[in-house]
């Protein structure tokens, strides 16, 4: 029942010697969706224990470098450990080109399909279905065409409360019928609610990442009530200029998003090399959003299951 985000890589564009650029992994009850890949990204998921080849969905934001590079590696290294799983890949449309440069010149040992889904959306938009979640894209606000994603996890099926089996001797049908949340009535007129004897057993879970981009205000409402949002932090109040001029946010900014959105927990990252200690970009998140966090490499944001009985 994991529900997790793990960040890699938490530079912005330049990489430093302890921080690579964007890469983070998403696991949803056990299935791991990459977002981002820049360079490094493969060295950064085994160095972390987390196996390429449980990787089914790869959620590219944008075509910067800082969140791409790292593919072609990537899918070679899985070719070359034999894959043959199919792999999907959501991007901006004009990674075709990419894609068709990689199949043209490196692919001759790959066996798996690459799927590719381009990626189009004004306002959040389901692109994944599992069984257990579904997954929305949404455009941010930066230079050039970029999405975030945000990950729901599915309403659980309803569960009858056990104590109510043995005392009313539930019949497997009414059990059937009570799950499918509607009243059973009794051949003696009694009436068995739905409401009474069934429940939700846990509350479903939400996680939202975005990056890159500069703050607009529909953002709030598109993650809105998220566990965990994920928001870049590319720069502190000293170079807000230099924020807007490149469509980023500030470390403020991102905790402005959280506080309007009501979300659990933020963390921030991507952060610009121009900052030798980050923790500058911390306090003055947390000044506006306490529950801040600083991704770090290997970092695991967990949100634990909330049972309701
Ligand atoms: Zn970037
Ligand atoms: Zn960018």
């Amino acid at each position: 029942m994991e529900f997790s985000l793990t960040t890699l890589g938490t530079a912005s564009a330049v990489p430093s010697n302890n921080r690579f650029s964007s890469a983070h992994v998403m696991n949803v009850r056990g299935r791991l969706f990459l977002i981002d890949c820049a360079e490094g990204s493969q060295i950064l998921l085994a160095r972390h224990g987390i196996s390429h080849a449980k990787i089914e969905n790869i959620l590219i934001s944008h075509l910067h470098g800082d969140h791409v590079f790292g593919i072609m590696p990537l899918l070679s290294t899985m070719a070359l450990k034999g894959r043959t799983a199919p792999l999907y890949i959501y991007a901006p449309e004009a990674f075709c080109h990419t894609l068709k440069f990689f199949k043209n010149y490196f692919a001759d040992g790959v066996k798996f399909d690459i799927n590719f889904v381009p990626l189009k959306a004004t306002a959040p938009e389901e692109i994944i279905a599992t069984r257990n979640c579904k997954v929305f894209a949404f455009p941010l606000n930066h230079k050039v065409e970029t999405y975030g994603f945000l990950f729901r996890e599915e309403e659980p099926a309803l569960n009858v409360r056990k104590e109510f089996i043995e005392q009313d001797a539930l019949t497997l049908q009414e059990i059937g019928s009570l799950k499918a949340g509607n009243d059973v009535v009794r051949e003696d007129g009694n009436v068995l609610e739905a409401a009474k004897y069934a429940y939700k057993p846990y509350v479903p879970r939400s996680a939202a990442y975005c990056s890159d981009t500069a703050p607009f205000p529909e953002l709030e409402g598109w993650v809105r009530g998220v566990d965990v949002l994920y928001h870049e932090a590319t720069f502190g109040n000293d170079m807000r200029d230099l924020s807007s001029e490149y469509f980023h946010s500030t470390a403020e900014d991102a905790a402005r998003v959280a506080a309007a959105a009501g979300a659990g927990k933020l963390v921030i990252g991507h952060f610009s090399s121009r900052y030798p200690d980050v923790n500058v970009l911390l306090d003055e998140a947390r000044q506006v959003f306490p529950e801040t966090y600083m991704a770090e490499e290997g970092m695991i944001f967990d949100v634990p299951v909330k049972k309701l009985f």
